[in-house]
């Protein structure tokens, strides 16, 4: 929380506001020059192509043998031993030890890269460039334009900041024939080249209204060159982010302030390298002013990396909070969701389990419990068992033929259906033909219906204990004849033996609960 108040704290300042603002600006230009210069870049390098194979009539241009040092270039020094496109310490005044491109290639490209120099006297940058590449890759031709170090293993615009883009448009005849602006050194692509040092050397961090507003104009007026660029899809969405920039209330994110950050620590670390790189062939020569200058520099840095810390840390922190919510939110969402569906399967088969039980009922109210009560008219079924129903006489046998313990008397339905509180798997009921087995079934459906039926208020002992088991199956083993053994019928598996025994004739309540 500190450190997010950090971040908005310090954005709160504006002239720190305005020099993330500048850096952002750097950042949309580049992404809107990109893909022009790559274009200009591989015209240029056909353009010169052109002229070495008309040069000296070669069905196809190729070597890649060559190195700088050693290149004898196309052109020689004149009498003064002075090199007549008047590069400074040119090959051309050194002969000694020099080779001829073996292609007739090297030499003559060393020669169209110095003539399409634009700065007087042509100053190619050699260090940024590696001859073997010079006939294939359109970039090692170009890097020798910018004139600044740092650039020799960059491959393409995207890998190209934006001081090094500016630096061709300014140091190439080519490209400066696909602007309309004349690059006079108050141009401004000269101005917006030397913003970025402007920018990124300030050793306060911060930036005047009036001057990052300059700086941005002066971008705006560089991707909008009348030429070609002003008609780039890419350049006319970099002039968009721009222009929002110069709005005072664009919200700046802490990811935003951490590219720039970053931006300027590149930047210092190369002008640390350069300086310490000055002070190295200096030696003793070295001045008081570029002392002060790499301590300055130093300084910023050290300023520049607390406050990276700082930003990035607060977006780290940012990260996993909101990762930390997102996570929590997706979970609370899975238990709700499965906790409705739940809901709704459970009811669904509930109220299903209900229609069946109340259908159970209506078949044994009206096809099962009414009896007849004249034992030699069985089909006068016209009175409800309860009516004649007297209780048997029952006792519980113990299971093992061993079992010593005496027969007990049996006189409700927990006896017979629990043991030790515990409900039996498995009743038998047994007893002589006509002592009243089946009877005894009907009876507890009967209870089974009374104990499920809406205005039941039989209040019996054993009534309520039907109230126990949801379903009563009642299934005449006399109509299913396919099952053989009792513990067949119920699908009963459990281990116990089956109990083999002419079953026709017996009958079976079968209770679930
Ligand atoms: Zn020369
Ligand atoms: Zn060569």
């Amino acid at each position: 929380m500190a450190q997010q108040l950090a971040h908005s704290q310090q954005l709160k300042n504006p002239k720190y506001r305005n020099w993330v603002k500048a850096g952002l600006g750097l950042k949309y230009l580049k992404e809107g020059l990109e893909t022009f210069s790559d274009d200009v870049i591989d015209q240029q390098h056909t353009d010169i192509i052109n002229v070495v194979q008309k040069k000296h009539n070669l069905p196809m241009v190729n070597c890649g043998q060559c190195n700088l040092r050693t290149l004898q270039p196309d052109h020689v020094r004149n009498k003064n031993k002075q090199c007549p496109l008047g590069q400074n310490n040119c090959n051309c005044m050194f002969p000694g030890g020099k080779i001829t491109c073996p292609n007739n290639v090297c030499g003559t490209i060393h020669d169209e890269i110095i003539i399409n120099h634009a700065s007087n006297p042509p100053a190619p940058n050699w260090k940024n460039t590696d001859v073997q590449n010079w006939c294939t890759d359109a970039w090692a031709v170009a890097k020798c334009y910018i004139n600044a170090p740092g650039y020799a293993t960059k491959r393409n615009a995207k890998e190209i900041d934006c001081t090094g883009l500016l630096h061709l448009y300014i140091n190439s005849k080519f490209l400066q024939g696909k602007i309309q602006c004349k690059i006079t050194g108050q141009d401004v692509f000269t101005k917006t080249r030397s913003a970025r040092n402007t920018i990124y050397h300030s050793n306060s961090m911060e930036m005047e209204d009036i001057e990052v507003d300059e700086h941005i104009d002066n971008m705006i007026a560089v991707l909008e060159d009348g030429k070609e660029l002003l008609h780039r899809q890419e350049s006319q969405d970099a002039v968009i982010k721009l222009k929002e920039l110069k709005n005072s209330s664009i919200v700046i994110s802490a990811q935003d302030e951490a590219l720039v950050i970053k931006e300027a620590y590149i930047e210092l670390d190369q002008r640390i390298n350069d300086l310490n790189e000055t002070i190295q062939k200096g030696k003793e020569a070295i001045t008081q002013k570029e002392k002060e200058a790499l301590q300055a520099v130093q300084k910023i840095k050290e300023q520049l990396e607390n406050r990276e810390k700082e930003v990035l840390d607060n977006i780290l922190k940012h990260e996993a909070e909101t990762c930390a919510v997102i996570e929590k939110q997706r979970e609370v969402a899975i238990e709700d969701i499965t906790a409705s569906v739940k809901q709704l399967e459970d009811s669904a088969y509930t109220q299903a389990k209900k229609d069946f039980q109340k259908r159970l009922v209506e078949m044994y109210l009206e096809n099962v419990v009414k009896v007849s009560p004249v034992l030699l008219q069985p089909e006068r079924t016209d009175t409800v068992i309860s009516q004649l129903y007297v209780d048997p006489y029952l006792e519980i046998e113990p299971r093992e033929k061993d079992n010593t313990q005496e027969k007990t008397k049996v006189s409700s339905y927990t006896e017979i259906f629990e043991k030790d509180g515990k409900p039996l798997k498995l009743i038998y009921l047994i007893g002589e033909a006509g002592s009243g087995k089946s009877t005894f079934c009907i009876d507890m459906i009967h209870k089974w219906c009374l104990a499920h039926s809406e205005q039941c208020t039989q209040e019996s002992e054993n009534v309520q204990f039907m109230k126990k088991f949801k379903f009563l199956f009642y299934i005449y083993l006399r109509q299913t004849p396919a099952f053989k053994t009792i513990p067949s019928c119920l699908n009963y598996e459990n281990g116990i033996e089956p109990f083999q025994t002419n079953l026709t004739g017996a009958s079976v309540p079968t209770l679930s609960r």
